[in-house]
């Protein structure tokens, strides 16, 4: 499919994010819209496993939600394994009186992606692939046109961008948007003495289905490691084989997992820390070896490095002189004469670890937020344009204040979640070691953690919390 000369709304990257958006926006109304992506089909990449209730409400706007819930398990239980018993710390059915879907659901990224994508093509909309952005420049004749340069040398002169191309956005990196981990980077001490700075993820079938207390989350937490499962719906390269999502934090001690790791590797940490742990524990002494379970086939493994970083805006507009690789960059709130409208949503606005499972849901409900705002200004800057030629910069700012607000509330709901990531993972990895207050009181922080989450997480309404927490529904959107 070839690209248009004009769009009015230009999305540079069809994964979640960007395909939520072009949905949100096609039900506003908002029909001029161009999506492109590099790769030639979708990434069928298993990547995030949950979809949380405030993401779902999100996506019912779009009619997406109903479909993702048929095609995932309805889970309703996030909790962990210690000494022998399982402890449920997150009960998502008790969200029941605040969201037509009190549930985690679990469905792997790649039939999320498929099944948004299916959805834009009965709206009318193919997204053009292969198609790689490389550029971008302010419009000489207007300058509130970007001019967006794709690698096979053609130009799209689009009002608005979306920068929806994932953590190494070129949009982005175009728009000279930094990207840094709010807090600071982690410094190379911190990561040598944190429990785990890299992890490894798998979806894999074993020799025999396991025998789990629930439909839902598990985490084994190890004092030296921790361990995540969790049932996934089956898949067309497994139909009728239990599929399981695994993963792994990787101690600094084995040094950096492999890019793409092996079935002896991921079956080397099952044997270490995986199901059999519990298996063992549970049922019979815990001098025995753990029990063991053994990986039938792995249908996706990956590794990836523990690290957040949030856009300094979500917001700008592209500065007159900026191309890639320019060092100079014109601030485009300093200079007149610049480029269209450039959005950061997803990824390429905000990363973090994946505790809780938020990476994709916040992008996705940054997507389905954006279309109503950008459809407005997309309707009310036409109507204020004679002759392609917008009036003054005091119309511009009054313009786009909606927009402004859209990227600020955004920003904040991703510092929010990038707080609570980071203290959900701290929790997790408090070190199995004794600490001793005031000299004399000897505490071991792991110990004293299992404890404290073993007699709170009694209380019904402390599970209802948590998932409360997870599920995002404290934010209105
Ligand atoms: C290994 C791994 C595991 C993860 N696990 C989880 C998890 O368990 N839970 C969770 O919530 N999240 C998880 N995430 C995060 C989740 O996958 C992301 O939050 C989500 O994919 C973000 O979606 P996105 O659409 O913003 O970006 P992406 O999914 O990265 O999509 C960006 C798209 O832009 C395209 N693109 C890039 N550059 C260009 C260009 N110049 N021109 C045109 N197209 C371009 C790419 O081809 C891609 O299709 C994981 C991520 C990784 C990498």
């Amino acid at each position: 499919m070839a690209l248009p000369q004009y769009t009015d709304v230009l999305i540079v990257g069809a994964g979640p994010t960007g395909l939520a958006c072009a949905l949100s926006l096609i039900k506003q109304g908002c029909s001029d819209i161009t999506i492109v992506d590099s790769l030639p089909q979708g990434q069928n990449s298993s990547r995030a496993l949950v979809i949380h209730a405030a993401t779902l409400e999100a996506l019912d706007k779009i009619e997406c939600a109903r479909p993702l819930v048929q095609a995932g398990i309805n889970a309703t239980t996030i909790g962990y394994w210690d000494a022998g018993s399982f402890v449920q710390t997150g009960s998502f059915d008790k969200l029941a009186s605040y969201t037509s879907f009190p549930m985690i659901l679990l469905i792997s990224q790649s039939v999320t992606e498929r099944v948004l994508e299916e959805q834009l093509k009965h709206a009318g909309v193919t997204v053009i692939r292969p198609c790689t952005t490389t550029d971008m420049k302010a419009n000489e004749h207007d300058s509130h046109i970007s001019g967006v340069y794709f690698e096979n040398g053609q130009i799209v002169h689009a009002r608005c961008v979306i920068g929806a191309d994932g953590a190494r956005s070129t949009v982005r990196r175009i728009a000279g948007v930094g990207f840094s981990d709010p807090d600071g980077e982690t410094s190379e001490d911190d990561v040598a003495n944190s429990k785990f700075s890299q992890m490894v993820l798998a979806d894999v079938t074993f020799t025999a289905p396991l025998d789990l207390p629930y439909n839902g989350i598990i985490f084994v937490i190890s004092p030296d490691n921790s361990f995540l499962i969790a049932p996934l719906p089956p898949s067309p390269d497994a139909p009728s084989e239990q599929l399981y999502r695994i993963g792994f934090g990787i101690p600094p001690t084995l040094g950096t997992p492999p890019h793409s790791p092996s079935v002896s590797y991921i079956q080397s940490l099952v044997d270490a820390w995986g199901p059999g742990r519990m298996h063992t524990a549970a049922t019979s002494s815990s001098s025995l070896s753990p029990h063991k379970v053994t990986i039938a086939k792995m249908l996706w493994a990956t590794r990836f490095r523990i690290h957040s970083a949030v856009a300094d805006t979500f917001f700008t507009h592209l500065p007159l002189t900026s191309r890639a690789g320019d060092d100079a960059r014109v601030d485009g709130a300093d200079t007149e004469a610049r480029g269209g409208i450039i959005l950061l949503v997803g990824d390429a606005a905000h990363i973090h670890p994946p505790a809780g499972g938020q990476g994709m849901n916040l992008g996705l409900r940054d997507a389905v937020a954006l279309g109503p705002v950008l459809a407005a200004y997309v309707k009310r800057v036409k109507a204020s344009t004679s002759h392609g030629q917008v009036n003054t910069a005091t119309d511009d700012s009054d313009l786009e204040r909606s927009l402004r607000d859209w990227a600020a509330t955004r920003r904040g709901r991703a510092l929010a979640v990038i707080r609570m990531v980071k203290i959900l993972l701290r929790a997790v990895t408090l070190p199995d070691k004794t600490s001793w207050i005031l000299g004399i009181i000897p505490v071991n922080l792991h110990t004293l953690r299992n404890l404290i989450m073993r007699i709170i997480t009694r209380l019904g309404w402390v599970r209802m919390m948590i998932a409360w927490r997870l599920s995002g529904l404290g934010f209105i959107d």
